[in-house]
């Protein structure tokens, strides 16, 4: 006998599952989320790794959480609390360095070391970004239309986006094009000189696509990365008060005071399918779970190819799905420290240690990191972005102790020769080379290290491929084509079965968007 039935059970105990729950709950319905692992999170989890030291394990810093959700939600009483992080230091192996901070005089004349053009430009780029960004925000709430349909509802979405675009003035229509179609380098190039403050902008063009700072369609990722830092402090990258597990945990406790079953280390295995429509789950423990409503929040590779038999879902359909990419490209180190870093370019300890730093040095640094991946072998010389979080939460180290985050690309999934599991070490190691040119002590404090390869976040987090984002963020897959044309709207081929992760729109990133999105249109009340 299945046991009691539900209104809904949500697959997967990450933000955005949690938050799918959070807001069918606060409908009234009667809502199960099963998580696989001990803890809940995802991606955006704390743990305690080593005594002492809770680690932001994958995700390290917030920006992107919808305004909306924190309010509607009221996350902040149930202890969520984002502290800023300010700026962006990048190192150079000349000794110099770049350090944009929040402050935009002090950026400016930061740049105009560098070069004064450049200086003024920067002032107009950041222009520019703001109006693409205020395009393109409102689309993060809404379910995308389809643009086959001739549905009124998706016409009518066709029309506003249309409208928008033509209520642009001309420079921005002409510069959004440019994001949709070039790559961030030579975006960037239009506007600056300086090899280094190109590079280190260039970064977040790629994060958590297999592609390299030079190819086409990376521009659009840096808009996607700079929609959290417009409109005031609140909404620039921050860190979450105890780690991004803590964003997790909030939403949790407001999913579970609005009546939502939470369990851990329950673990699906199959969606039950009767008739085309999706009846509930069964456990790997065996467990049955009856719902009238299946919420996925892990991926396609997941929800459709492994709970799902393909007899239940349609060849064309099954095919998308085998093409959606995945392709990690990225992995994560994490080590505990016994004192802080010292950099070259600018010893001591200060305020440059409390923003990202990030070892972009150059843009054919830059290339040549991905050059290797391309190949299939892990950068000999990766792009690290890096935090100290211990700096603006101390709570999260003993006293006196640090943490520091490193994500690093290149990491590819698929291996030219050898396995991630005989390569974990060496490609920790080759993180701790790098970063020694630029912070010599550093090998002298490391208490700990924690290194996540692509397959351990497949492996331990349910990434396929270790994706970050339940699937590259690439033009082709976004919006209407997330995670499949035809299927952008939370909706599945099965009835009854609803997509609400990352990988479906808007896509990755802490950003809460597509659990809420999915809820809402499912309640009916979403546009
Ligand atoms: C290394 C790394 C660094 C990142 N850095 C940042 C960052 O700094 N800032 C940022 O905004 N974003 C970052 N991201 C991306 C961001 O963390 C993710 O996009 C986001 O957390 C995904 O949330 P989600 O709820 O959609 O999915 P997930 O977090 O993937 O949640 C899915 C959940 O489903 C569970 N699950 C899997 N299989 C099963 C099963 N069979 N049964 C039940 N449950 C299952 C998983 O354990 C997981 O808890 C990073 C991601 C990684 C991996």
């Amino acid at each position: 006998m299945p046991e009691l039935a539900y209104d809904a059970v949500v697959i997967g105990g990450g933000h955005n599952g949690l938050t799918a729950a959070a807001y069918l709950a606060r409908a009234g319905r009667k809502v199960l989320v099963l998580e696989r692992r001990h803890v809940l999170g995802g991606a955006a989890v704390t743990e305690e790794v080593f005594p002492g030291f809770k680690f932001s394990v994958c995700s390290y810093v917030v920006s992107l959480l919808r305004p909306d959700i924190i309010r509607e939600l009221d996350l902040p009483r149930h202890g969520l609390e984002i502290l800023p992080l300010d700026g962006t230091f990048t190192p150079m192996p000349n000794g110099d360095y770049l350090w944009r901070v929040n402050d935009h005089a002090r950026t400016r004349r930061e740049i105009a070391r560098h070069s004064k053009l450049d200086a003024e430009a920067y002032d107009e780029y950041g222009k520019a970004m703001v109006e693409m960004a205020r395009f393109v925000k409102p689309i993060l709430d809404m379910t995308p239309p389809d643009p086959l349909s001739l549905n009124p509802r998706d016409l009518m979405k066709a029309v506003f986006l249309g409208r928008r675009f033509h209520g642009l003035a001309d420079i921005d229509r002409y510069n959004q094009l440019q994001l949709m179609t070039m790559s961030a380098v030579d975006f960037l190039d239009q506007w600056f000189e300086t090899d280094v403050l190109k590079a280190t902008m260039s970064a977040s063009g790629i994060i958590g696509t297999f592609l390299g700072v030079r190819s086409p369609g990376t521009a659009y990722v840096l808009l996607h990365h700079y929609m959290g830092e417009i409109d005031g402090a609140f909404r620039s990258w921050g860190f979450a008060r105890g780690g991004t597990g803590a964003i997790s945990n909030a939403i949790a406790s407001a999913a579970r005071e609005a009546g939502v079953d939470i369990r851990t280390e329950a673990a699906v295995e199959r969606i039950l399918v009767r008739e085309g429509t999706a009846t509930g789950v069964v456990l790997t423990n065996g467990d049955e779970i009856a719902a009238q409503l299946v919420l996925s929040s892990v991926d396609p590779h997941l929800t459709f190819l492994k709970f799902l038999e393909p007899r239940h879902l349609p060849g064309e359909f099954l095919d998308e799905v085998r093409r959606y990419k995945f392709r990690g490209s990225s992995g994560k180190v994490n080590l505990a420290l016994d004192a802080l870093p010292d950099f070259r370019s600018m010893p001591g300890p200060g305020a440059h240690l409390r923003g990202a730093i990030s070892i972009s040095p150059s843009v054919d640094y830059m290339e040549r990191a991905y050059d290797q991946a391309k190949y299939g072998e892990f950068s000999r010389r990766p792009y690290i972005d890096m935090v100290i979080p211990t700096l603006t939460d101390p709570s999260v180290a003993p006293p006196g102790k640090h943490i520091l985050s490193c994500f690093v690309q290149y990491a590819p999934y698929h291996l030219a020769s050898g396995t991630w599991d005989e390569q974990r070490d060496a490609f920790g190691d080759t993180v701790i080379d790098t970063l020694a040119e630029y912070a010599p002590n550093i090998r002298n404090i490391i208490l700990h290290r924690q290194v996540l390869t692509p397959l351990d976040l497949e492996r331990e987090f349910g990434l396929t491929e270790g994706n970050i984002f339940q699937g590259e963020l690439t033009l082709e897959q976004l919006f209407f084509a997330r995670p499949v044309p035809g299927w952008a709207q939370y909706t599945t081929p099965v009835r009854n079965l609803w997509m609400c992760g990352s990988a479906t729109h808007p896509g990755g990133g802490i950003m809460g968007a597509p659990g809420r999105n999915a809820a809402l249109r499912l309640l009916g009340q979403h546009a």
